[in-house]
């Protein structure tokens, strides 16, 4: 008979939706009067499935119109993020003992019942983080892409694992669960990284805290009412929202907590590291943490290399989603033959970018996150302005939002503080190499590691950089951002974190543990 696995058909990427379409553009619209619409709604925490006030409220606002509410949300106290825990420790006894192909199929009705609510989630992006129509659709569309990958790798890892054999002995391996878990997403990919780090840990028989980001709760609490309505029990995962800097500790210290799995800034993460790492009363096991975190993302162009294709590399990854991708380019480095006519083919190509409200599908550029992101950009842009050359933007731009211009600044120094520290905004330092070796040289020279591209037409360059370019994702020939679930695996080195490849055959052996078991026979 043929395995639970063998009847899935072959995971492939979702299609994106095409706007242009008429129909498409009036369902657009559609949803986001709708969502417009219930932006007064108050969401509830959700522990052991019962929906539950908290100690408070906040709002989370549009960040194109900071006045106009997307939803009123619990502020957690510290009891309930307690009571949290306690439900997912009391599903995690149940939950783990269902078998795998029943936990796969939850995660393949919530593909299903996502797609069905494509609009809406791509509507509630655009007004809850300020994503633009195309960018909201490639956030939902990865997030289907995750639930689909990770039902079928928890299908693939399910049951005894042949090993070595030994004679007199039957011998096996079995993947099993750690327990509770504690979830913490950033808000930059709401959904897709939210559900994706949530599917992942309890499609691997786990139950846990989600800890949405303040800046993008109301998607979070979708998702997991989503989950409900494809059958999740109660329990499995539990929504706790407020600031991270008040319940944050407490969920990452509780000795009933197993494993934390974070996706956010190096300092938080380094943070929940430090704190995850000493052992409470009572604590019986080595917490584990998966800690996906920053980027200083690099963009070499070699002085062989199609001009225009690598013009149009660097400002779709310097300034899609307004630069907030920890993939992000924020360094062009160039070499010295081709610096004068890059940066000038560049500062034409930035021109074309309007920076407006993303909900008219006209704009190119919609706003930064919050007031405090914003304020740090224009920060590093005055710091900017005196490490090198202002040759576009600089300014805030029109409007009630959270407008940044989009920013280059040139020739900046290898071992300036913005071509070394993480802005998380519209601005882009270019940096000229003497010639390939330096760019290289350049190239390594952060203590991140997530992602970078290479443009040449030289194989010999091409293949050194596979070599020496020190990132979790390298490209040839493209953009450093935008990758896809199951072909670019995604994860970075150094201080960009673990290295955890979600998307990747290697992300559930995460969220287990391995189980020998060796019995004598005969
Ligand atoms: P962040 O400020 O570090 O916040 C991330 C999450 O941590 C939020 O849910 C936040 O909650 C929570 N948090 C804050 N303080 C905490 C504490 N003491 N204990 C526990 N949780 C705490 O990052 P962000 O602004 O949301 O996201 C942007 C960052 O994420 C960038 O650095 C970007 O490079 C990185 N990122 C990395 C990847 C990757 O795969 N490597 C992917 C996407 C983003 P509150 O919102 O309530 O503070
Ligand atoms: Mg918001």
């Amino acid at each position: 008979m043929a395995t639970v696995l063998e009847r899935v058909s072959e995971f492939k990427n979702e299609a994106l939706i095409d706007f242009k379409d008429p129909a498409n553009k009036a369902k657009m619209e559609a949803a986001l009067a709708a969502v417009r619409a219930g932006g007064s709604a108050t969401y509830d925490l959700i522990i052991n499935g019962r929906r539950v006030r908290g100690a408070g409220t906040f709002k989370t606002s549009n960040p194109a119109k900071p006045s106009e509410s997307v939803g009123t949300v619990q502020k957690a106290s510290p009891a309930q993020a307690r009571e949290a825990v306690a439900a997912a420790e009391q599903a995690f006894y149940s939950w783990s003992k269902v078998p795998a192909a029943q936990r796969a199929a939850l995660l393949f009705k919530a593909a299903e019942l996502t797609r069905a609510r494509r609009f809406e989630f791509d509507a509630l992006l655009v007004l809850e983080v300020g994503k633009s129509w195309g960018e909201a659709d490639g956030d939902v569309a990865e997030g289907i892409d995750f639930l689909e990958y990770y039902a079928r790798e928890m299908l693939r890892l399910d049951g005894p694992h042949p090993v070595t054999p030994v004679p007199g002995e039957k011998n096996a391996m079995i993947y099993i669960p750690l327990g509770v878990g504690v979830i913490i997403p950033p808000w930059n990919f709401a959904f897709a990284i939210m559900a994706g780090m949530t599917s992942a840990a309890i499609v691997a028989g786990n139950a846990v805290v989600l800890k949405p980001s303040s800046d993008s709760p109301v998607i979070a609490y979708k998702f997991v009412e989503l989950l409900e309505q494809a059958g999740m029990p109660p329990g499995v995962v539990n929504l706790v929202t407020g600031s991270g800097s008040e319940i944050g500790d407490l969920l990452v210290q509780h000795p009933r907590v197993r494993f934390i799995s974070f996706t956010g800034s190096k300092e938080v993460g380094l943070h929940i590291n430090q704190l995850a790492a000493t052992p409470q009363a009572g604590q019986i096991w080595i917490k584990r943490v998966v800690a996906e975190m920053g980027g200083k993302d690099s963009i070499v162009v070699a002085a062989d290399a199609d001009l225009d294709a690598a013009v149009d590399g660097v400002a779709a990854s310097a300034f899609g989603f307004q630069g907030q991708k920890c993939s992000a380019c924020s360094r062009a480095i160039v070499e010295a033959p081709i610096y004068d006519e890059f940066v000038n083919r560049l500062k034409k190509r930035v021109a074309t970018i309007n920076t407006g409200d993303p909900a008219d599908p006209s704009v190119t550029m919609g706003p930064v996150i919050n007031e405090g992101s914003l304020k740090k950009i224009e920060s590093y842009v005055a710091e900017g302005k005196k490490e090198g050359t202002l040759i576009a933007g600089g300014e805030r731009a029109s409007g009630e939002g959270y407008y940044m211009q989009p920013t280059v600044i040139a020739d900046v120094k290898p071992d300036a503080k913005i071509a070394q520290e993480e802005i998380f905004g519209p601005v882009l330092a270019v940096i000229k190499a003497k010639d390939y070796d330096d760019a290289l040289r350049i190239a390594n020279n952060t203590e991140y590691g997530l992602t970078g591209s290479v443009y040449s037409q030289d194989r010999s360059k091409l293949e050194r950089a596979r070599d020496e370019f020190h990132v979790g994702n390298l490209y040839f020939n493209r953009k450093c951002t935008g990758a896809m679930v199951g072909a670019h695996p995604f994860g970075g080195f150094n201080m960009s974190g673990t290295d955890s490849k979600a998307g990747g055959p290697d992300y559930l052996l995460l969220f287990l543990q391995a189980k020998s078991v060796s019995e004598k026979v005969g």
